[in-house]
Order: C-alpha cells, then structure tokens, then sequence
C-alpha cells in the first residue's frame, strides 16, 4: 500500500484576486475570510509530509460560518470567529476530478517512481513529398483544367468542303470444319471424336511426412506496473489528495518453439484429351470497299442470299462504316478532316449533305475539334 499524497492546494480571494496557499484562512494581502471559495489544484504543490498538517487534511471538509462566513476545521463545533453552532453552517463538499488533459488540471502524469521505464512509443515516419513532386501536381491538375476550358470554348468560322472519303466493310464468315480439343465430358454439341490421349490436365499436393523446424514468433508479455495519476480529490480544505492508479507495461517478446511442418509432393492428375472435329461459323475475311468522289456502297461478299449450315458456305457478320470530310477555313486557309461531331461519328446522312464547294458555318473549340455545322439536318446533333 503506497502511501497518499497529498497536496496542499491555493484559492484565489475574491476580494483582492491574490492566490493564497489553500490551508490559509484569511487573505495574506487584505485579510479577508477565505469564504466559499474554489480551491485550485497545483500540480507541484507543496506535499503535505508533517503527521499533524496530514491529519487536519484527512479528518475531513471545512465548514463555513451562517453568520460570518469564516471558514472553520471539520471537527470544530462552533467557529472560531463568532462561535456560531456548526450545525447551522454549511459542509464543503468532498469533490473529485479525473485528469485527462484539458480539464483546467494536469496531463496524465506518469511518476518517477514506476517499477520499470515507461514504454517508447514510436510514432510512424512521415516523409514529406519533394517539392517537384507538389508543383508537378499543381501543374498537372491546371493543365487539365486549361484542356477542358478550351474545349468547352466555341468558335464560329465559314468553310468549304474540300475533299470526302468513305470507308464500309463487311466481315465474312464461312461454315467450316474446325480441329479442336477438349477434356472428356467438355466436348462441345456436334463434336465428332478423331482421337483420344491420356495428359496431365493438374497437380495435387501429397503428403510424405514432417519436418521439425525451430520458428520464432512475437508473444506479448506485461513486464512491471507503472504508476499513472488518475485524478484528484478536493478535500474541501484547501488540500488535494492524488488518486494513483496502477498501469501494467506490456513489450513484445521474441520466443522460439518447435513446430512440424508438413512436406508435400507434387503429383500429376491425368485426365482424357479428346481431339475432335466439328462445324461452325468461322470469320475469315473482311471486305472493304472505299472512295473520295463516288456514292459510298457495300462491298461485294460472295455470300449466299439465305445461308446454310453446310461446309463451305459464306455468310456476312458485322458491318461498319466510316465517312470523313476535310474542311477549308475560308478565313485562314486552315485544314480540317472531321469524322466525328461532338462525341458522334459522322453519319452517312451528313456525309452526303456535304458536297465539295459548299460553305458552311462551321463550330469550332479552342482545341481545334469541329464540334458542330448547324446548317446541318437535323441541326442539333
Ligand atoms: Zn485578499
Ligand atoms: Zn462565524
């Protein structure tokens, strides 16, 4: 059991401000009653050692005189200056605070008398980011900004249709006979076997016994107590008592144990490979066909009007289109292929408004992108 601590505390008189030592009854400067005032904990207040001081603080509060007001030890029945009865006067309260840092009293304290070195906390690193690296962000992020300001501009300039080029192509795919593989009981619909082979298709572990290895690993171990001050106690007297509480310290302990670590081989898993054949739609050209000056038309594919299921035959899978269209600025002379307006690729319909010699108002943005030609039906695109 350690023995308490205790304080002697202060209190400033309400009369002339000056702070006086808490066990003071009277003001040192104008002599005034100490009254009901607050008492204030000092944090490297005196300690009270003398037997007798350590008995009036402990014995319990003062009380306060209903007549005038001094202030008067626990165990006096009447006061000391009007010798009023205690019993019409009224008992200071007993009163506790926590120390949490804030609260008007001290941080958590940590005494020196802890049985082991408090615990080094180790706060993680933080590097700072070179100043390049800031700047090049900064520059980075008002580039984008810049990029999309000029987007969002809009010019306006007249200019006439200099060139056109359409590009249309067609896939072509034939009904052919295809030589694949498959692990048995995969095999598509329609697969027709040619051979078969027994192939590693895995590998699994199996165990052929135990190894014994040493391994260290990290146990957490409470190695002492420290004493960390919780709070205090107002005695009501001008003295703090110091409530201490035990808090136990932990470390990490590196240990090592024996352990036994299973040993695995690898084993192959065979399974059946089947080669098989089978008949499908197969992409095996692209036809394109392309012009400045002409009507833009569809390749020619060879593939039959109503397609069959039979090897050999063709038939036409996807089809795709492009049309560009080169633009004169009739202002500066500038060139400008568009195959797209806005986010729209330029469609067919547009392509052929555009005959060569025409001029039209044309939008452009401060990157340069053609974005709209409003004489254009439908105008909004
Ligand atoms: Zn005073
Ligand atoms: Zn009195």
């Amino acid at each position: 059991m350690v023995e308490k601590i205790i304080r002697e505390g202060s209190w400033i008189c309400p009369n002339c401000q000056t702070k006086n030592r808490g066990a003071k009854e009277t003001c040192d400067a104008c002599g005034a009653v100490r009254g009901n005032v607050q008492f204030l904990y000092e944090e490297d207040g005196q300690v009270v050692t003398d037997a007798a001081e350590r008995a009036k603080a402990t014995a319990g509060p003062d009380w306060i005189c209903a007549f005038c007001g001094n202030s008067n030890a626990f165990d006096r029945p009447t006061c000391q200056s009007c010798s009023a009865a205690r019993s019409e006067g009224t008992l200071r309260q007993v009163k506790e605070a926590t120390v949490k840092g804030g609260e008007g009293l001290a941080r958590r304290q940590v005494s020196p008398h802890a049985t082991v070195a408090p615990d080094v906390r180790i706060e993680p690193v933080k590097v700072p980011l070179p100043l390049w690296f800031k700047a090049g962000c900064v520059i980075a992020v008002l580039g984008l900004l810049a990029l999309v300001g000029l987007q969002s501009l809009s010019f306006e300039d007249t200019m006439t249709v200099v060139g056109k080029e359409w590009r249309r192509a067609i896939q072509v795919m034939q009904y052919q006979t295809c030589r694949e593989g498959a692990w048995r009981g995969e095999l598509p619909a329609g697969a027709r076997e040619i051979r078969r082979q027994e192939k590693i298709r895995s590998y699994r572990d199996v165990l052929i016994g135990y190894q014994t290895v040493e391994e260290t690993y990290t146990e957490r171990q409470q190695v002492g107590t420290r004493k960390v001050k919780k709070g205090v106690r107002d005695l009501g007297n001008g003295r703090f008592e110091e409530i201490w509480d035990d808090e136990p310290i932990y470390r990490d302990v590196q240990k090592t144990r024996t352990v036994q670590k299973p040993q695995y081989r690898k084993e192959p898993v065979y399974d059946t490979w089947i080669e098989f054949d089978i008949d499908r739609w197969k992409d095996i050209e692209k036809a394109v066909a392309q012009g400045t000056t002409d009507e833009p038309r569809w390749p020619e594919t060879g593939a039959a009007a109503h397609p069959r299921d039979i090897v050999g035959e063709k038939r036409e899978g996807a089809r795709e289109e492009t049309y560009k269209v080169t633009f004169k600025s009739d202002k500066d002379g500038k060139t400008y292929v568009v195959d797209k307006l806005g986010h729209q690729p330029l469609s067919y319909e547009a392509f052929r408004r555009l005959q060569p010699g025409d001029h039209h108002k044309v939008i452009i943005s401060g990157l340069g992108l053609v974005k709209d030609i409003p004489g254009l039906q439908p105008s909004s695109r």
